[in-house]
C-alpha cells in the first residue's frame, strides 16, 4: 500500500472554508484549503496537469495557516501547500517574468549583507528626495506593479539601519536566570534593528544572558514557504551550525514566520537522519520571544506606557504556533496600556512572506481591510510580532496618511521597562 500523505487526511468537511481569506474573497472552491488540497493530490497522483490555472490557485494561497488552526482532522496543510509549491517551482511552471522576479527576490532577501547594501541605497534614495519624487509621480506603477510594490514597502530607512550591528553577547542584569541565543533574522536584522535591540534589552533586564552567534544568515523560512526546500535546507543547515554547542536554554526568535519554520526543521533533511536529529534538537529549543517572556516571571519593574495599543495577531504566531495568549498577557501587564483588539484580528494582513510582492493586488485588498480595522480602533499604535506584517500594515496605513505607529510587542515592553527605570 502506498504511504499515506498529509492530503489524504482531509475529509472534505469544509470547516476551514469560512476562515480562509482567499475563499472568503473569491468564493471559488479552488481558492479554498479543501480545493487546494484536492489540486495538490491531483498533481501528486499525476491526474492533473500543472496548468496555468492550477498554478494560479496554488500561488494565490497566502500560507496564512488559518485553515491549519481550524481543521478538526489535523490536516497538515502547511506540508501539503509547501510540497505543491515545490512541485510548481521544480517544474518551472510559472511565466518567465514571474520566475525572474522570484529569482531576484531570493537572490536578495535571505542575505543580510546584500540587504544592507539595499538599505544603503534606500537611505540615499530617501535622503536626496528621490523617494518623494518617485512616489509622488507614480512612475513605478506605470513600469511594473511588482517593482512599485517593492518600493512602496520600504520602511523609512535611516543611517542606523545601514550601520546597526548586534553585540555578540549581552550579559544578564542581576542574577542570571537563563542563557539564550538570539536569531537576528535577515529582514529583521537590517530593516528592524530596533526590534532586535529592544529584545536584547528586555531579555537582559529580565536576567537573561543573550548570545548572538556571529555570521548568522537567513533561517530559510521565506524559501520554505515559497516552495524552495533545497535552498531552505541549505540556509537552515548553516544557521543550525551557528547555534550548536553553545549550551543554551532556548533559542529566541522575534519574527513569527522564522519561529514557525525553526520549530519544524527536521523535514528539510529527509535523506540525512543524523542532520534531521540535530535539526530536531535545535527546534526543541526554539521559542518566540513572547512565549519565552510570558513563561518567565517578570523581575524588571514596568513603568507606564499610557496609550491605547491595537493588537494584530500575525498568522505565523497565532495560527502556525498557537501563540495568542502570551503577547496579550505581556502587554496587558504594562501599566497604563490599554490593549484593544483589531476587529477580525486573526485574518491575514496580506503580507505573507513574499506574497505581497508576487500577488500585489490580492495582498493590497487584504491590507486595505486590515488598515481600516486598525483605524477603527482609534489606537495610535498597532503591534505585530512579524516584520512582514509590520512592513505591509505600515505601508497600507501610510497610503491612507494615517499617523499610526507600528511596533513589535517587545518594543512596547522595552519602553515600559525603560520608563520604570526613570521613576
Ligand atoms: S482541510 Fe480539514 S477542515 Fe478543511 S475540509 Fe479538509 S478536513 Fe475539513
Ligand atoms: S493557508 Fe490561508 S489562504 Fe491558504 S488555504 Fe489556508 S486559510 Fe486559505
Amino acid at each position: 500500500m502506498a504511504d499515506r500523505r498529509p492530503a489524504d487526511d482531509c475529509v472534505h468537511c469544509g470547516f476551514c472554508l469560512p476562515v480562509c481569506p482567499t475563499y472568503v474573497a473569491w468564493s471559488a472552491e479552488a481558492d479554498s484549503p479543501r480545493g487546494r488540497i484536492d489540486l495538490a493530490r491531483g498533481l501528486a497522483d499525476g491526474r492533473l496537469p500543472l496548468s496555468a490555472a492550477v498554478v494560479s490557485h496554488l500561488d494565490r494561497c497566502l500560507g496564512c495557516m488559518a485553515c491549519l488552526a481550524a481543521c478538526p482532522s489535523g490536516v497538515r496543510y502547511d506540508v501539503v501547500i509547501e510540497e505543491a509549491k515545490a512541485a510548481v517551482e521544480r517544474a518551472g511552471a510559472r511565466p518567465a517574468g514571474d520566475r525572474l522576479f522570484r529569482g531576484f527576490l531570493f537572490s536578495l532577501f535571505p542575505y543580510p549583507a546584500r540587504l544592507r547594501v539595499a538599505a544603503f541605497f534606500l537611505w540615499a534614495y530617501r535622503a536626496i528626495g528621490l523617494q518623494w519624487l518617485v512616489r509622488r509621480s507614480g512612475i513605478l506603477k506605470l513600469l511594473s506593479r511588482r517593482l512599485a510594490q517593492l518600493e512602496s514597502l520600504a520602511p523609512p530607512v535611516t543611517w542606523h539601519h545601514v550601520v546597526a550591528r548586534l553585540p555578540a553577547l549581552v550579559p544578564a542584569e542581576g542574577t542570571r536566570r537563563a542563557r539564550v541565543g538570539l536569531v537576528g533574522g535577515c529582514v529583521q536584522k537590517v530593516f528592524f534593528p530596533a526590534v532586535n535591540e529592544a529584545t536584547l534589552r528586555v531579555l537582559a533586564a529580565e536576567g537573561v544572558e543573550v548570545v548572538v552567534p556571529e555570521g548568522q544568515g537567513c533561517c530559510g523560512a521565506l524559501s520554505a514557504h515559497a516552495g524552495r526546500p533545497e535552498e531552505s535546507a541549505r540556509l537552515a543547515h548553516a544557521l543550525l551550525e551557528r547555534f550548536e554547542g553553545l549550551e543554551l536554554d532556548a533559542v529566541i526568535v522575534n519574527a513569527a514566520g522564522c519561529g514557525s519554520h525553526l520549530k519544524d526543521l527536521a523535514p528539510l533533511f529527509p535523506g540525512d537522519p543524523a542532520l534531521a536529529e540535530r535539526a530536531r534538537a535545535l527546534s526543541r529549543k526554539v521559542k518566540d520571544v513572547n512565549e519565552f517572556l510570558a513563561a518567565l516571571p517578570a523581575v524588571a519593574p514596568r513603568g507606564p506606557y499610557p496609550a491605547k495599543v491595537a493588537y494584530h495577531s500575525s498568522c505565523h504566531l497565532g495560527h502556525a504556533q498557537g501563540i495568542t495568549r502570551q503577547p496579550r498577557e505581556l502587554l496587558q501587564a504594562v501599566p497604563g496600556l490599554s490593549l484593544v483588539e483589531v476587529p477580525n484580528a486573526e485574518e491575514c494582513c496580506g503580507s505573507a512572506g513574499i506574497y505581497n510582492l508576487v500577488q500585489p493586488e490580492a495582498a493590497d485588498e487584504l491590507g486595505r481591510r486590515k488598515a481600516e480595522r486598525v483605524l477603527s480602533t482609534g489606537a495610535p499604535v498597532v503591534v505585530s510580532a512579524n516584520p512582514g506584517c509590520t512592513l505591509h500594515i505600515q505601508k497600507m496605513l501610510r497610503e491612507r496618511g494615517a499617523a499610526v505607529e507600528a511596533a513589535h510587542p517587545v518594543e512596547i515592553l522595552d519602553a515600559s521597562i525603560r520608563a520604570g527605570r526613570r521613576r
